[in-house]
């Protein structure tokens, strides 16, 4: 895959972004440009608004001003569906999987999904995809067992490596993921970014996570978004975050020199 393009237009374009929840400004005038191919971590305290600006840039809340780009065309407000087709995809802070369908199956259904074809239990549906559901599994690493069991019954970790495949099977250019580590152990954590890395590098694919481990994001990101309060507190390579002097006052006590 070829290095961040800066010549060509960003493939996501973000100006002025605003969500109020009644008096509070969860997300005040945010910018952001992401070029193609970057891995770019949005990071933040609790409670800063990185889950608003996930579910505001992808439709599920609307905006209060603002507008969203991708490929220099406007897609802001349009359903998560609709995004889909565009070619955004998104995992959840909370892992969503039909959990009593096997890890294959949730995969299928993603590629029907994407096909605009309805699942049919008894019928040909049924096969559908199942070539390349395989394909998807074996690139998120799940093993070949797991993809048998019902979805609900895999450990976390493969639930998560699941939750990829599934966003992979709508052929996305742009890959949204909110805290994709919460709930892991340190080692886990950087694993599981690393495996999602070799993905996105493999395939081309550029990359928009939330995270609060500054260990995971200073190993895989290529550009750092701060978020604090609402606001864009800074934007820059890791190690200009990492020098900036109000991120640094933001984070005291917590470890940025990882
Ligand atoms: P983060 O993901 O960075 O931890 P959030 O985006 O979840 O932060 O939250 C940002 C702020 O917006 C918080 O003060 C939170 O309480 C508030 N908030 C988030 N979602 C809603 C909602 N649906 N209704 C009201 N307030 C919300
Ligand atoms: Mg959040």
């Amino acid at each position: 895959m070829p290095e961040p393009d800066s010549r060509s237009p960003p493939l996501l374009q973000v100006s002025g972004l605003s969500k109020n929840f009644g008096g509070l400004a969860a997300l005040a005038d945010v910018d952001l440009e992401v070029a193609k191919g970057e891995f770019r971590a949005i990071i933040g305290p609790n409670g800063a608004g990185k889950s608003t600006f996930f579910n505001t840039l992808t439709g599920l809340y609307k905006a209060d001003a603002g507008s969203v780009r991708l490929d220099g065309r406007d897609i802001t407000g349009r359903s998560p569906h609709a995004l889909a087709r565009a070619g955004v995809s998104r995992t959840f802070q909370i892992t969503a999987v039909f959990s009593a369908l096997s890890a294959q199956e949730n995969v299928q259904m993603a590629l029907l999904a994407h096909m605009r074809k309805s699942w049919d239990l008894f019928g040909v549906a049924r096969k559908f995809g199942v070539e390349r559901a395989k394909e998807l599994l074996a690139m998120v690493e799940l093993p070949a067992d797991a993809a048998e069991r019902a979805a609900g019954t895999l450990s976390h970790g493969d639930q998560k490596r699941l939750e990829l495949a599934i966003a992979l099977a709508s052929e996305p250019k742009l890959l949204l993921l909110d805290e994709p580590t919460a709930g892991m152990a340190a080692q886990e954590r950087l694993d599981s970014i690393g495996l999602v890395h070799r993905v996105a590098h493999e395939i081309g694919l550029t990359v928009v996570f939330t995270e609060h481990d500054m260990a995971v994001v200073f190993a895989v990101a290529t550009q750092i978004s701060v978020l604090h309060q609402g606001r864009i507190l800074a934007a820059g390579t890791p190690e200009a975050v990492r020098a900036n002097e109000d991120v640094r006052k933001v984070y005291l006590g917590e470890s940025i020199d990882a």
